[in-house]
């Protein structure tokens, strides 16, 4: 099977179109370093498009139409958004669901300490890492702390040129050579990834002085005190912005592809929705996918579940087995990125069903590892309509498989959601160097990506 790169079938408005898309998404990265501020950003451009919240929609008491669109912010960690179609809900839903948390260095609830002249921050990765791609970097915090008595406090350090970073050191190639015999897994310690953030001793101070220093910066510019970050979520983050990559502008290199590339084109797709949809279209963007899907704002949990429940009471009876129908009777996208064929690794793909960057959107049949351990392995008759679904609307789309059988593997949202009993298949744009601190896809895979995802709100049933 022959799959040409996108590139090549490209009309002139086609190149116009792509490179907006590019331009949108590379501003919706670069404002979207943590799923809060994605959740922040698509709440944001959801109200734009005419989406109200949900929790207003039942507090007025109205009924919703078909056309009526609505959004549901969870925990301002994840987010969905709903364009109510023309048919019942019980016929199921056209979802297209991904992820916007990725790998990052979380800082501890208890992080401050100093050694030698440094004030360093502890930390705990959160995903799976290449701890010594980490190392070396220009870092910037992102999150938010929370006080006592209530006011969250918003925190961006290292973005603006003006702005410090903060970063985690290496042992100098001179004094290496223990370590550079070690195992690629263990030249990094998991403990060993703390940051320096002071390197100047307050005045005065006899006791811990950069340690000082760095509380009296906390106190007086960003109105923080130690006991503070207990309740607070900072995420030390690649810093600076995504670039153009490739002298002929064909790729993107920036830090969080996985999954903010699908969830934007998924943004962009529900947005393309013009008219009222045959059936109820959603956008979903999980947290907590790098971790298993787990807490309240992971996949695992109910909102989605609850969301459909309220629209339903929203738009007809409710009852519960029509709730089961709503959910069974549903079409999903798992939007994820795909392992993109990396020619200098080429022994770990088999490249006939490797993902090539460029050649369009992905659609993976299973994920998992081995035997397909752990997998959502979509059912051929989907796969079937779906085909069609991107060849009538001219998206140019490829099947891949994570990588040669059993060198690895790794999941995605799409088994939860299969739990119901709904049509899901993973779908997304290939990347290289996944999960490390800066990853690369194609832009041709980001357009088809959004005009995959527009086609499938439109047409699945
Ligand atoms: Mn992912
Ligand atoms: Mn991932």
């Amino acid at each position: 099977m022959y799959r040409e790169n996108a590139w090549k079938n490209y009309s002139e408005q086609d190149l116009l179109n792509l490179e907006k898309t590019a331009k949108n998404y590379r501003h919706f990265l670069d404002n979207g370093k943590t799923e809060r501020e994605c959740t922040t950003i698509t709440v944001d451009a959801a109200i734009t498009h005419g989406y109200v919240d949900l929790k207003e929609v039942i507090k007025g008491g109205k009924k919703l139409q078909p056309g009526d669109k609505v959004y549901v912010n969870c925990m301002g960690k994840a987010v969905m958004l709903f364009h109510l179609g023309r048919n019942s809900l019980e016929k199921g839903l056209n979802i297209v669901g991904s992820h916007i948390d990725s790998p990052r260095i979380d800082i501890k609830q208890n992080p401050f300490y100093e050694d030698s002249g440094f004030a360093y921050a502890d930390t705990h990765y959160y995903g799976g890492i290449k701890k010594y791609h980490w190392v070396a970097r220009a870092l910037a915090l992102h999150g938010v702390v929370v006080k006592k008595d209530g006011p969250v406090l918003n925190i961006v350090i290292g973005e603006k040129e003006e702005d410090p970073v903060v970063s985690i050191s290496d042992l100098l190639i001179h004094l290496s050579r223990e370590q550079m015999g070690k195992k690629a897994g263990e030249v990094i310690g998991g403990d060993d990834l703390d940051i320096i953030v002071c390197g100047n001793p307050l005045a005065g101070e006899e006791k811990e002085p950069v340690k000082a220093a760095l509380l009296k910066i906390m106190k007086d510019e960003y109105g923080v005190e130690e006991e503070d970050l207990v309740s607070a979520e900072i995420e030390a983050v690649p810093a600076g912005p995504s670039r153009d990559m490739g002298l002929d502008r064909s790729m993107i290199l920036g830090y969080g592809h996985d999954d903010r590339v699908c969830a934007y084109a998924s943004l962009e797709a529900i947005f393309n929705l013009t008219e009222t949809p045959d059936y109820t279209c959603c956008c979903l963007m999980a947290d907590k996918e790098e971790i298993g899907s787990v807490g309240a704002t992971g996949m695992r949990a109910m909102y989605f579940e609850n969301a459909v429940a309220e629209l339903l009471n929203l738009t007809e009876e409710y009852s519960d087995l029509k709730l089961r129908h709503a959910l069974a009777n549903s079409r999903m996208l798992s939007c994820d990125v795909s392992a993109g064929f990396d020619p200098l690794f080429a022994g770990a793909f088999e490249k006939k069903n490797a993902a090539i960057l460029g050649n369009g959107v992905c659609f993976n049949k299973f994920t998992g590892s081995g035997g397909k351990s752990g997998s959502n392995d979509a059912n051929a008759e989907y796969i079937g309509k779906l085909r069609k679904i991107m060849d009538d609307n001219n998206v140019a789309w490829q099947t891949a498989e994570l990588g040669r059988v059993d060198v690895g593997g790794g999941g995605t949202i799409a088994y939860v959601c299969a739990l119901y009993g709904m049509e899901v298949i993973d779908s997304g744009v290939a990347v290289l160097s996944m999960h490390a601190p800066l990853e690369v896809i194609n832009k041709a895979d980001l357009y088809e990506a959004v005009k995959a995802y527009t086609a499938f709100m439109k047409d699945a049933e």
